[in-house]
């Protein structure tokens, strides 16, 4: 029984990042100047150990529900390259959620800094450097991406349309998904490296 209200759970998120990407193709770019002006700060790697916080945008990627398996499924990459964390994601079930950190760089990144999973990266990874939270209301919120070098360039048309595609989310996310969301962008307690110092 559990099982069987996993696997219509997981069928449900599919469609949905189906869906979500799909839709994305309506919208408009985002303006960032990543190859310009970006070492791909926000991409977490071995070597932002030895790079001052300021140098980092973003040290880590947290995935939604089922979409470790989505990606999985998509480019063929093992479990073992996320860490994962467990969360519940309703009063009976417990899902195991994937993240990309210091601990366990992104396999995606490629030696030339650009992404190898571009069609089916995370969505955290597509909204960046917009950062969603949810207030105690409930309610979404939008931090920025402060260290993004390219920030001033966010095309607002972008980053309305995103923040609907965020907003089509909330009724179906668990409180202990934003719990871990927030909890992770301040998490400084990656254990040491084990991995290659190029994560490509
Ligand atoms: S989104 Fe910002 S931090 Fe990330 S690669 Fe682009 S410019 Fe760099
Ligand atoms: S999945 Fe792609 S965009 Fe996301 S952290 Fe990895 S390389 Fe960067």
């Amino acid at each position: 029984m559990e099982s069987a209200h996993i696997e219509q759970l997981k069928r449900d998120w599919f469609k949905r990042f189906d869906q979500i990407l799909e839709r994305e193709k309506s919208i408009p770019s985002s303006n960032l100047k990543c190859l310009e002006l970006c070492q791909a700060r926000c991409c977490p790697r071995a070597g932002m150990r030895h790079m001052q916080s300021r140098d980092i945008a973003s040290p880590i990627v947290v995935l939604l529900p089922f979409e470790m398996e989505y990606i999985i499924e998509k480019t063929g990459v093992s479990t073992e390259l996320f860490r994962i964390w467990s969360i519940p994601l309703d009063s009976e079930t417990t899902i195991e959620v994937g993240m990309l950190d210091l601990g366990k760089p992104c396999p995606f990144l490629k030696e030339n800094l650009q992404c190898g999973i571009h069609d089916h990266n995370p969505l955290d990874c597509r909204t960046f450097p917009l950062l969603p939270t949810l207030n105690h209301r409930d309610e979404l919120e939008w931090e920025l991406g402060e260290n993004c070098p390219s920030l001033s360039f966010l095309n607002p048309q972008f980053a309305e349309k995103m923040k609907h595609v965020w907003l089509d989310l909330v009724p179906v996310l668990p409180r202990a998904w934003w719990d871990l969301y927030a909890f992770a962008d301040h998490w400084t307690g990656w254990p040491v490296v084990s991995e290659r110092v190029d994560a490509a």
